[in-house]
């Protein structure tokens, strides 16, 4: 493979042997229930088949030293350095040695021995598209992390770690579902899991079925401000639903009947908000029947629904996510196709017959090219495995 060959080059290059050990861990896109995460809802992501690849060997003094094949640049840290966010040489840590300084700290938290590495990675997973680079990064250096030091944590409790690091040492607010699916993704299954208790099962995917994400090339502009106040009309829902409904912890606690008869008490925005949220885990709950059954079709239904949901009621699409989404539901062989991810830009997601996957993407490039003069990166795959050590 190209990507693990390029950096077997590097590694030997940079330290001087090829090297012992390489991992590999993936992105991940979200086929159903968004912007239910912190409403408890029901999320359904799997791994993709681009990743993070990362070449590690243990290192002689206590300095971890890195190396970012994708932007040439190295650092160099150890657990004394980390609470400053310096290198050893005291100079900050780029931005990008956040991420892998953060995952050192969070499992020196757990008082988990993690030696000093030599580490050269790099990945095909885009950055910033919303395929969540920064957990496959933050996953492949904890399986370096685990392989040297001698322990081994479960799958959901790296994923934890992940996120952490990603809260608390880098400083950015991200639900558990990214790091979740990179630690526990398995090839040819759709990944269900419950947000509130973290329960999850796996869903056999249909071997006919690709999953076909198509970038917008239009960046987030989700200001946290938007995210910040979606959730916001979500707590004030269950604030308000709770006069009727004394029981309800999160709008997963309320059913679309129950919300019909008592959504004219709420304001009108945080209605619409809430309705989406209601009925997005209402279609969460029906996937697994209908993916269990082979029924794609009405699947693929459903991730329309959710598309028109988030664009009407939740309000976080844009022009372009619809353009690409209104294009790809029109070409033969698309069973569904709606925006993926926060919204505001970024990717949408498209489950398309194998039969047509070439004409499909094709299709979808040119006509969205054409109609809004961005050229948009299309990623075919299928659900990948999670996490893990190759060698
Ligand atoms: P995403 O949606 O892709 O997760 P984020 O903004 O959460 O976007 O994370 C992107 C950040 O993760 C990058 O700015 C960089 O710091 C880190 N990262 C991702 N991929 C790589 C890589 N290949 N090499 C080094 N750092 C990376
Ligand atoms: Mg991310």
């Amino acid at each position: 493979m190209e990507i693990v060959d390029q950096i077997t080059t590097v590694f030997q290059k940079n330290f001087g042997q090829p090297p012992p050990h390489m991992a590999r861990a993936p992105g991940r896109v979200n086929l159903l229930g968004e912007h239910v995460d912190y409403n408890d809802g029901f999320v359904l992501p799997a791994a993709i088949e681009r990743a993070t690849y990362i070449a590690f060997s243990p290192a002689t003094s206590q300095h971890t030293t890195l190396v970012a094949a994708d932007f040439n640049e190295r650092a160099i840290f150890s657990p004394r350095t980390i609470p400053t966010k310096t290198q050893t040489d005291s100079t900050p840590l780029p931005e990008w040695a956040h991420y892998p300084a953060g995952v050192m700290w969070a499992l020196l938290e757990e008082d988990l021995f993690v030696p000093a590495i030599n580490a050269v990675y790099a990945s095909n997973v885009p950055r910033g598209s919303g395929l969540s680079s920064s957990a496959s990064v933050e996953m492949a250096f904890i399986i370096a992390w685990q392989t040297l030091g001698g322990w081994a944590l479960p799958l959901m409790q790296r994923a934890l770690l992940g996120q952490k690091a990603e809260n608390q040492y880098v400083g950015v607010n991200s639900g558990i579902m990214d790091q979740f699916a990179s630690a526990c993704g398995i090839e040819n299954k759709l990944l269900l899991l419950d947000c509130r208790s973290l329960d999850w099962q796996t869903i056999p995917w249909p071997e006919h079925v690709a999953i076909v994400i198509a970038d917008t090339a239009v960046r987030r502009k989700l200001t946290s401000g938007e995210y910040n106040k979606r959730r916001a009309a979500c707590e004030e829902a269950v604030r308000l639903l709770k006069q009727d409904l004394p029981n309800i912890r999160a709008l997963r606690d309320v059913n679309v009947e129950d919300f019909n008869h008592l959504s004219k008490k709420l304001p009108d925005i945080v209605s619409k908000r809430a309705r989406h949220v209601v009925e997005e885990i209402e279609r969460s709950k029906q996937a697994p029947a209908l993916l269990e059954a082979e029924d794609i079709q009405n699947f693929g239904r459903l991730m329309n629904e959710c598309h028109i949901s988030l664009r009407d009621l939740y309000e976080v699409s844009c022009p372009e996510l619809d353009t690409m989404v209104n294009i790809a539901q029109a070409i033969e062989g698309c069973y569904g196709a709606r925006l993926t991810g926060a919204g505001f830009g970024g990717c949408t997601v498209n489950l398309v017959e194998y039969q047509h996957v070439n004409t499909f993407a094709r299709a979808l490039a040119t006509r969205y090219e054409s109609e809004t003069g961005y050229h948009p990166e299309i990623y075919i795959s299928r659900p990948s495995d999670g996490a893990a050590l190759l060698w």
